[in-house]
């Protein structure tokens, strides 16, 4: 299994590539920081492995990684959220989630104090910045699939997500089963077999 070393040298060249592919194709250097930073983040503190409570990339939270022990909880390891695009998004909206908690009663301080927080920008304004946050949210996609693609090629994709999970998920339920079924045959091999009609 790729660990932290493998991932974040495969993603660093990933975003060696896809800098040079933005720059290629004429992005500006804002957008390409922008999903630069996003490969970063997504490789270095946002990673799928955040889904294993004792990774690398869940240490380098330090104290902080108590955020992240609910999360590691009910996502096992290697499942489904060890994706791009549904992974990211879940991963993103969680972190956000952290973040209000943690901003939310600090704004409110604030406001108690006689300050006000407006957002004085223009719609434009604000657009323009939710556009730079598109490119950041990119190159995390990236850095996730990039991780993703390397798990799946050094596990193999036959033992990937699809009955490699089943068998966590419900060990009991396919030892019951394996059971139910050396029983019957045990029944049937009796019936048919061992004892004689009479
Ligand atoms: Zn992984």
């Amino acid at each position: 299994m790729p660990g932290f070393v493998e991932h974040t040298t495969a993603n660093g060249i990933v975003l060696i590539g896809t800098t040079a592919a933005m720059w290629y194709f004429g992005w500006s250097v804002g957008d390409i920081i922008a999903v630069d930073a996003g490969i970063a983040i997504s490789s270095l503190i946002l990673s799928p492995d955040m889904d294993l409570f004792t990774s690398k990339s869940m240490e380098d939270w330090g104290i902080l990684k108590v955020f992240w022990w609910p999360y590691a909880k009910i996502v096992k390891h290697r499942d489904r959220l060890h994706t791009p695009i549904l992974g990211t998004s879940v991963r993103w909206l969680y972190t956000m989630a952290i973040l209000s908690i943690a901003v939310v009663p600090f704004a409110l301080l604030v406001r108690n104090l006689g300050f006000h927080l407006t957002f004085a920008g223009e719609t434009g304004d604000v657009v323009y910045y939710l556009l730079y946050l598109l490119d950041v949210f990119i190159g995390a996609n990236i850095a996730d699939a990039t991780h993703f693609v390397l798990d799946m090629a050094t596990t193999g994709f036959k033992e990937g997500l699809g009955h490699h999970h089943h068998r966590e998920y419900f060990p009991l339920a396919s030892e019951h089963r394996l059971e139910y079924e050396r029983e019957h045959h045990r029944e049937y091999e009796r019936e048919h077999y061992h004892e004689p009609e009479r």
